[in-house]
């Protein structure tokens, strides 16, 4: 009766069934953390907004969409920063093709962060970066294994983000690399189920990785001809800003915004003038937040009081929907109401092993005059926030 392959442990008869009782202990399991960085001051920032993917008239798929109209497009609609992220066009010394040699890339008013959209045959990702960087180094690998490809990434000092990671020309690379994932691309809210899935299923597995927006807008909505694109009904719905994303900067500087998205002090709206989801966590009851999303701290075993608020334009006498994700499930959904939209819960992360908690909210959307196509497209969603943390281990 006990055939087959017999490795380490022993057996024991159990109502006459064979069970292995395995002395193998997992080297790799999970373990309680000892102690943790403290957690950055609250009081010290300054929030800011912008779009992380975008395209010019230097992506060859792009149309109508010179640098200078992003830039004074953004600049109207108030943006912070903006991430220009062209298709590789760094590469093979073509300064013709050149975002960052472009006469037109500068502004008085937007920190414009380096970028470019990697975009290879294992899909496509993007590159934040405060200062320019060698992106011929990051092409050059793209098809070696990925061991490869990080040690470049290591070595270049740049952020690194998944780009749309569900469907055609999804990230298709280990995750392990990348500080960032895009859990919202486009205006197109609902195309985004499985995005967040993948997201929920990274962060279970013990990755500390930052949620993420950008619109991939790629033609100057919305002034641009029909016939000037293959798909109009886009071009006409989605520009910069649908969806933007958040940022609690430490300062109003490049460094800032992208340390910031690398720490996940970030959420993200359905547009511009949409009102940002703020996510914060009292540790010790004593009605001072301690916490906000991106923050991880070591589990005491006693109840955490949290707080979500909504800030900026609400849309007057409207009740907004937060649902709650505790660990990659729904945990639980409250209403919220008035003009500075705000609910308390409290829960207690276990004491051993990894909780996270983020949350999203749904209801009316802030109109965007700007971009009024976009609306209908974004749905009820109008915000989401970055996860709160605890007992996440810092240095994986
Ligand atoms: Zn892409
Ligand atoms: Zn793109």
């Amino acid at each position: 009766m006990l055939t087959g392959m017999l490795c380490t442990g022993f057996f024991i008869m159990i109502g006459g069934a064979a069970m292995a009782q395995s002395t193998h202990t997992n080297p790799w399991a999970p373990r309680d953390i000892d102690t943790l960085p403290p957690i950055a001051s609250l009081s010290k920032g300054v929030w800011l907004k912008g779009d992380l993917h975008l395209h010019s008239n230097h992506s060859k798929d792009a149309s109508n969409n010179p640098v200078s109209k992003i830039v004074a497009f953004s600049e109207s609609v108030g943006m912070d920063y903006i991430c220009i992220t062209d298709h590789d066009n760094h590469v093979n010394g073509d300064p013709a093709n050149n975002t960052w040699a472009d006469p037109e890339f500068k502004s008085k008013s937007l920190l414009l962060l380096y970028g470019e959209e990697w975009t290879t045959t294992r899909g496509h990702g993007n590159v934040f970066s405060a200062r320019p960087y060698d992106h011929q180094r990051l092409y050059d690998v793209r098809d070696q294994r990925d061991v490869v490809v990080g040690a470049v990434k290591k070595e270049l000092g740049i952020h690194l983000s998944a780009n749309h990671p569900s469907g055609k020309d999804h990230f298709g690379y280990s995750y392990d690399m990348v500080e960032s994932i895009e859990v919202w691309n486009s205006a197109v809210w609902p195309k985004n189920a499985n995005a967040i899935m993948i997201w929920d299923d990274m962060l279970s597995s013990g990755r500390k990785l930052t949620g993420r927006g950008g619109s991939d807008s790629h033609h100057g909505t919305p002034d641009t001809p029909d016939k000037a694109t293959k798909n109009s009904g886009q071009a006409k719905a989605n520009y910069i800003g649908t969806p933007t994303t958040w940022v609690f900067a430490t300062a109003r500087t490049k460094q800032a915004v992208v340390d910031a998205l690398t720490n996940g002090r970030v959420c993200v709206s359905a547009n511009p003038y949409a009102p940002r989801v703020e996510f914060y966590a009292d540790l010790n009851e004593d009605g001072k937040m301690d916490m906000m999303m991106g923050d991880n701290a070591k589990s005491t075993g006693k109840p955490v009081k949290f707080r979500v608020q909504l800030t900026g334009n609400t849309v007057a006498d409207s009740s907004y929907t937060v649902s709650i994700v505790k660990n990659g499930n729904p945990y639980s959904t409250i209403k919220m109401t008035g003009k500075k939209p705000m609910v308390e819960f409290t829960d207690t992360p276990a004491l051993h092993g990894r909780s996270f908690y983020r949350v999203t909210v749904e209801g009316p959307q802030t109109a965007y005059p700007e971009v009024p196509l976009s609306m209908a497209l974004s749905g009820n969603m109008v915000g989401l926030s970055n996860p709160i943390y605890f007992n996440f281990d810092p240095n994986f």
